[in-house]
């Protein structure tokens, strides 16, 4: 099973900040911002090439709710989900990192 597979079951520890009955948010173990989140879905997909429209759909609407939980909705923040072996995805469970909290670098 997968690390985030476990996080969802609870077998690993988790920081939650926002939960459904399809996707789950937390804190990013190792922050890279102020704030540092990722969000999942329940559903083990392995990226963003598996993803449906559904699922995208359902997600869009939780990872703005999440956005609104941590109160960053109107300053700002980056959306970022990383991809395959070019893209550095890590783990292989498709996750949005929402980075906020502060000014960010411009990346492109
Ligand atoms: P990526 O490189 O896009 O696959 O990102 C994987 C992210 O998962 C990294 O930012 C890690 O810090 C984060 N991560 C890995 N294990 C955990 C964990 N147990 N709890 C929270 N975040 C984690």
């Amino acid at each position: 099973m997968c690390i985030f597979c476990k996080i969802i079951d609870d077998e690993i520890p988790s920081k939650k900040v926002l939960e459904n009955e399809n996707f789950l948010a937390f804190e990013d173990i190792n922050p890279q911002a102020k704030i540092h989140v990722l969000v999942i879905p329940k559903v083990h997909i392995q990226s963003f090439n598996e993803m449906t429209p559904n699922i995208m759909a359902e997600m869009t609407s939780f990872i703005q709710e999440v956005t609104v939980t941590l109160g960053v909705k109107s300053d700002g923040y980056r959306l970022i989900t990383n991809i395959g072996q070019h893209g550095n995805q890590e783990v292989k469970h498709i996750h949005f990192h929402i980075l906020a909290g502060e000014q960010l670098g411009r990346l492109v």
